[in-house]
């Protein structure tokens, strides 16, 4: 995780449908100086209102990551946070004309090309990196087998535990030692999972508009739907939410362990992270 701090050569341009609203909205990556961080800004409303990608600027964990304030908010950024997160992208400005992040192909592996193409600059200062120095957990009250933990360690690895009764995915563990390299290779392109029967509740109630057989991994009664990229292609892409939420800390070192955790876990840990965090360069 050393080194200096990176933004991007370019400008990038996506235009894409969004999962929930089914709406297709225009996103723009836009370069930054040192120490900016990453910028979320939404260039349809009047004063084309801004906010960093902080703990503290998430407003709903329901099905994504939303950021956002009392009278407007960006749904689904955590796809977007673990590409910049894993390329190891510290400076940037995020403008969406809508009220989601588009998903692309339901991973990060779209947003991880784009930047690949236009290419990291590498900017004057060093990046600061900061140390999980002891034990700080969550856990879920409602599912007692729910846990989030986080610990010191070099580098940063992340772990996970899919467990289910579900036939078709049954349990799954994987853990990853974080590299630019293993990312794009092993956790990018995981995609995120939906049960068959959940996708028409979900229309019903107007949310996963944009989904369709393509942009997850669909678990029918008997088989998966469609064509796995890995395996464990469901673990592997819950550690990629992990890497997009914990982003909201910037760059950390230490050892990450889901079970059965998700998003409001992840903002539960990362809020608690913030003040135990070391300072260290
Ligand atoms: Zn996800």
């Amino acid at each position: 995780m050393k080194g200096f701090q990176q933004t991007l050569k370019n400008k990038i341009s996506i235009v894409g449908q969004a999962l929930h609203s089914g709406k297709v909205v225009a996103l723009n990556l836009i370069p930054q100086p040192v120490d900016t961080g990453v910028l979320f800004r939404r260039v349809d409303l009047p004063g084309k209102p801004i906010l960093a990608a902080k703990p503290e600027n998430i407003v709903d964990t329901m099905k994504s990551m939303t950021l956002g304030t009392n009278e407007w908010r960006i749904q689904t950024i955590e796809h977007l946070m673990a590409a910049f997160h894993g390329l190891r992208v510290d400076n940037l400005l995020v403008e969406v004309d809508g009220p989601e992040i588009p998903l692309g192909d339901g991973s990060a592996q779209y947003f991880v090309e784009r930047i690949l193409q236009v290419g990291l600059a590498v900017q004057e200062k060093p990046r600061i990196v900061r140390k999980i120095t002891s034990p700080v957990w969550v856990a879920d009250g409602s599912d007692p087998r729910s846990y989030l933990i986080a610990l010191p360690g070099e580098g940063l690895r992340i772990s996970y535990c899919f467990t289910s009764d579900h036939k078709v995915t049954g349990d799954q563990f994987a853990q990853y030692l974080v590299t630019p390299e293993d990312f794009q290779k092993k956790l990018a392109a995981a995609r995120t999972i939906a049960f068959f029967q959940e996708i028409e509740v979900l229309r019903k109630q107007g949310l996963a508009l944009g989904g369709n057989m393509d942009v997850a991994v669909v678990v029918g009664e008997d088989s998966y739907l469609n064509e796995l990229r890995y395996n464990d292609e469901i673990v592997r892409h819950k550690i990629l939410d992990i890497l997009g939420d914990l982003y909201l800390l910037g760059p950390i070192e230490g050892e990450i362990i889901g079970l059965r955790s998700g998003h409001k876990l992840d903002l539960e840990l990362v809020l608690k992270l913030q003040s135990e965090l070391s300072k260290e360069v």
